[in-house]
């Protein structure tokens, strides 16, 4: 079953729902397509390294999430494995991942920050 959310119900003020929250697990899915599909340019596709949940015929689908960014400018995940298409995502910008990965530039290595 396709989930076409409006990003905004998921990911109050662009960030995510505090943990604990009935909706978290929902808006990180959808975080992680944005981070991946945002970057993109209109009609172009990526394979991200989200596992499909879903269990075609009662077993467990092995696939990874392709996104595409839609010329409308909506943001769709679909397993090409089963070939279901499992979100289509609209409103995703002005949230922290629309540009793709936050990069900390000059970030000290993590060895030598301690
Ligand atoms: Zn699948």
């Amino acid at each position: 079953m396709v989930k076409v959310v409006d990003a905004t119900h998921f990911l109050p003020d662009g960030e995510l729902p505090p943990a604990g929250s009935p909706v978290r697990r929902h808006a990180l899915a959808i975080a992680r397509f944005v981070e991946y599909g945002g970057p993109l340019h209109r009609g172009d596709s990526c394979l991200t390294l989200v596992e499909c949940s879903l269990r075609p015929g009662r077993r467990p689908c092995r696939g990874f999430l392709w996104v595409h960014k839609t010329l409308d400018d909506r943001i769709e995940a679909s397993c090409p494995s089963c070939g279901e298409l499992q979100y289509v995502i609209s409103n995703w910008r002005g949230t922290l991942w629309s540009d793709g990965p936050m990069i900390l530039p000059h970030a000290p290595d993590v060895e030598r920050a301690h």
